[in-house]
């Protein structure tokens, strides 16, 4: 039996971990299918606090994991399949095997929606990003293209117009989800190219291991032609990973956790942290402070529980 589980092995996980094997609880994480989480798709974080040269994102998260293993925290390889949080203790199933914990802090993330073109998922990091407010700097005068028609499309377009010598706002229908007041400030900002209408087939190119043009077609026309990008951001919105707890924690119609104050989940001893349950900051550095919030919870419900 277990005092304590934490799903995910990202920033929030990982801070969890670290306060609540400093705390002596002894945890379990479960790296999941995207171990490191959304750090491990990025390379040099430069708004992480402490790290005055900036850090690449995959050796932050590493030397998180280190840290919370140097108090004694485990790490699990592998993917939750199914749950049972019906009673205590809560059951967690990890790939056919059942264990079982006192309380459980949720934090699997949210991961961003790609396209799903082969080349776009070999080049994510060498051009390919999915958070502006990550990569933008690296594209300093350079020719940015970013993919959408929601808010985040308008708000990453108007963002990287900062950086980029230009930007290209590609979107596969004519009109858009955006709100709009994020719609108008994208269309009065002269950085900013609409393409509707348009689809990306490819993005070149692999063999030099960068970015350098992708292949679009017009929906309507069938027209197809290249274009040269530096930097191709993906803002079509991010999948919470929440499918395992379904009809368990209370989500919201987009599957991301409801919270119910601080960390806590509709169910007494589950707990959430990072981008299971946040839409809107999704930063390392919210979902570090999320993932202490949990574990402080979670060592206070185990206290006044007798543990
Ligand atoms: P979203 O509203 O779901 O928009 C996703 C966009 O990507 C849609 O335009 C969608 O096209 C497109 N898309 C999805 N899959 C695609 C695919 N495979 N190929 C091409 N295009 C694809 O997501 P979001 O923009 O991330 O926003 C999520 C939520 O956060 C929204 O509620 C939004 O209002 C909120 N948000 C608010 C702010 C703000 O207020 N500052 C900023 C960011 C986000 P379709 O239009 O055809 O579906």
């Amino acid at each position: 039996m277990r005092n304590v589980v934490i799903i995910g092995s990202g920033c929030a996980g990982n801070t969890a971990a670290i306060y609540t094997a400093r705390a002596n609880l002894k945890p379990l994480v479960i790296s999941g299918h995207e171990a490191g989480g959304q750090l491990s798709l990025t390379t040099l974080v430069e708004n992480f606090p402490g790290f005055p040269e900036g850090i690449n994102g995959p050796e932050l998260v590493e030397n998180m994991r280190k840290q919370a293993q140097n108090f004694g925290a485990e790490y699990l390889a592998g993917n939750v399949v199914d749950t049972d949080l019906s009673g205590r203790p809560f059951r967690i199933n990890i790939e056919g095997e059942w264990i079982e914990t006192r309380t459980l802090i949720v934090a699997s993330g949210a991961s961003a929606r790609w396209l799903g073109l082969e080349n776009e998922q070999k080049l994510i990091g060498h051009g390919v990003s999915s958070c502006a407010t990550c990569d933008g700097f690296f594209y300093r005068g350079r020719k940015i293209m970013v993919i959408g028609g929601g808010d985040s499309a308008m708000e990453e377009a108007n963002f990287l117009s900062r950086f980029g010598s230009e930007v290209t706002l590609v979107h596969c229908r004519e009109e858009f989800r955006a709100s709009k007041i994020m719609l108008d400030r994208a269309r009065a900002n002269p950085k900013i190219k609409f393409l509707t209408n348009t689809m990306v087939d490819d993005v070149y190119d692999v063999s030099k291991g960068v970015v350098t043009g992708v292949r679009l077609r017009n929906v309507k026309t069938n027209a197809a032609w290249d274009q040269e990008v530096d930097g191709f951001f993906l803002a079509i919105g991010h999948v919470p990973n929440t499918k395992v707890f379904k009809g368990q924690i209370e989500t919201d119609a987009d599957g991301y956790i409801i919270s119910k104050g601080g960390a806590r989940t509709n169910i007494q001893g589950v707990f959430h942290a990072g981008d299971v349950q946040d839409r809107v900051y999704r930063q390392a550095i919210t979902a570090s402070g999320a993932g202490c919030m949990a574990a402080i919870e979670v060592e206070r419900f185990l206290e006044a529980e007798g543990h």
